[in-house]
């Protein structure tokens, strides 16, 4: 198993590191560790100018290959530079939907025409993109989605209705990538269609979804004969869920390898914390300090043994699949240790909007960790079935 990082690879993190400390400041300093899990919806504007700085210096979306704008980066630089990019504080990405989920999947089963079309507003931190999968009857169970696509003869345009639920930052987006139904009698994967649709039309309703914080990161969108172009259809009317399941493989693959590092700022502080006010001299505390520093490191052997192996295609292997929900359970328990070293100061709120101090905020979004792109139990189910070969769980 690998250990460390190459040479070569040692010197791209160098040149990471360099560019974000000349830039990453000035105007930038202000949204420096902001705008994270839990923090979406500050310096919204100060993150949108930040995207486009990112591109400026050719730092959008390495992964992409060069043809497409991307720098071709192997997956050993993209966790670096997303390693590097935490260390300095770099702020929540506004254009990460688009960037590691809708261009990932275009460049795999988009036309040529759809590639040219959508990749480069999202290369250049322009164009923001939201995923719309979930509804109030398909989470775990993406398959039962009612939302329905019909093709009108007359406009010759598909036409979109249903209502999609816990829509990330729909509010900010322009375009919304929307699994529906093509074929109105087909059940379960079979008859989908995977769109491509513009927000900014009158089809489109957001509504923002208020959480525990008192702010909307969320929200439910309503299609009402939302309207897309022919062409606007990645894949073939019915199959959909190929294109929906590729595209979850790169969400729950290397677009989250990089994040140690932002964990371990959140380690860090939780450990100032303790040793402030005193919580570090309880045992039981030094206990849990010390497993989650136990995890972290855990952490970082299995993502250098994920990047030992892997398909020739770049993909990843099958310990792969612990990842998720191994790192979903380590943070939520740090939230908790959050609370537990703040002790009765971290349960005092005054009214909403509530002024969250970042571990407060962490550990209300560290409840979220074992819920989205794939609950725990959802993991347990796909490390059983696909990594360990057992019998699948009956299907209604
Ligand atoms: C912060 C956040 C952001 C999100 N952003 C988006 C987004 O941008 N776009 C989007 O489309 N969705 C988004 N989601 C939705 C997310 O994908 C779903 O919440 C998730 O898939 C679970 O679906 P559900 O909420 O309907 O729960 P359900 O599927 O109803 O699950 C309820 C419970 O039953 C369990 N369960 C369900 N099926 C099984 C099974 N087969 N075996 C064992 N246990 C089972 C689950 O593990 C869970 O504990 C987001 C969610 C969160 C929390």
């Amino acid at each position: 198993m690998k250990l460390s990082f190459s040479g070569e690879d040692e010197q791209f993190r160098e040149e990471v590191a360099t560019w974000l400390q000349h830039n990453l400041c000035g105007e930038f300093e202000s949204i420096r560790f902001r705008g994270g899990p839990g923090d979406e919806h500050m310096f919204v504007e100060e993150r949108k100018a930040w995207e486009r700085k990112l591109y400026e210096g050719g730092w959008t979306c390495i992964g992409w290959p060069k043809a497409y704008g991307g720098r071709g980066a192997s997956i050993e630089q993209q966790v670096i530079f997303n390693e590097e990019y935490a260390r300095a504080g770099g702020p929540g990405r506004m254009g990460h939907i688009g960037e590691t989920l809708t261009g990932p999947t275009l460049i795999a089963f988009g036309t040529e025409a759809q590639k040219q079309r959508f990749l480069p507003g999202i290369l250049r931190g322009e164009e923001l993109w939201c995923q719309g999968y979930s509804e109030p009857s398909a989470g775990s169970d993406l398959a039962n989605v009612k939302t329905r696509a019909r093709f009108d003869e007359a406009s010759a345009q598909w036409k979109i209705s249903g209502q999609k639920v816990w829509t990330s930052l729909a509010h900010e987006s322009h375009y919304c990538f929307v699994i529906a139904r093509t074929d109105p009698d087909s059940v379960g994967h079979r008859g989908l269609g995977f769109f491509l649709v513009a927000m900014d039309q009158s089809g489109v309703d957001v509504r923002p979804i208020e959480q525990l914080t008192g702010t909307s990161e969320f929200n439910e969108v309503f299609f009402d004969e939302a309207v897309c172009g022919p062409d606007d259809i990645v894949g073939a009317p019915g199959d959909g869920w190929k294109v929906a399941m590729g595209l979850l493989g790169f969400e729950r693959g290397v677009s989250t390898l990089g994040q140690q590092m932002l964990f371990q700022n959140e380690f860090d502080e939780v450990v100032r914390a303790a040793k402030a006010n005193g919580a570090a001299r309880d045992p039981a505390i030094r206990q849990r300090i010390a497993d989650a520093h136990v995890g972290l490191r855990i952490m970082r052997a299995n993502s250098m043994r994920m990047l030992s192996g892997g398909g020739e295609d770049g993909s990843l292997q099958k310990e792969a699949m612990i990842y998720k929900l191994y790192w979903a359970t380590w943070h939520r328990n740090l939230g908790k240790l959050a609370m537990d070293v703040l002790g009765a100061e971290g349960e005092i709120l005054e009214g909403a909007p509530y002024r969250l101090s970042r571990l407060q905020s962490m550990y209300l979004f560290t409840r979220s960790d074992t819920i989205y792109g794939g609950t725990n139990q959802i993991q347990r189910n796909i490390i059983a079935e696909r990594a360990l070969g057992m019998p699948r769980e009956p299907r209604g």
